[in-house]
């Protein structure tokens, strides 16, 4: 059963745009795709967001 736990899926890895949040204490970040707001807060502390990139596991 542990044949396959060696091996990791290989996905391409991209640079994304995001949504970062300000606030230093939260690490919050929305990817730019999946939002849909001209001006996003974060959805965990529901303070301002700067865009900025990330590498990412490219998505279909
Ligand atoms: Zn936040």
């Amino acid at each position: 059963m542990s044949y396959y736990n060696n091996r990791k899926e290989e996905r391409p890895e991209v640079e994304t745009s995001i949504w970062a949040c300000t606030n230093d204490d939260c690490n919050g970040w929305m990817r730019e795709n999946f939002t849909f707001e001209k001006k996003p807060v974060c959805p965990l502390c529901q303070s301002e967001l700067k865009k900025d990139k990330k590498t990412l596991p490219q998505i279909n």
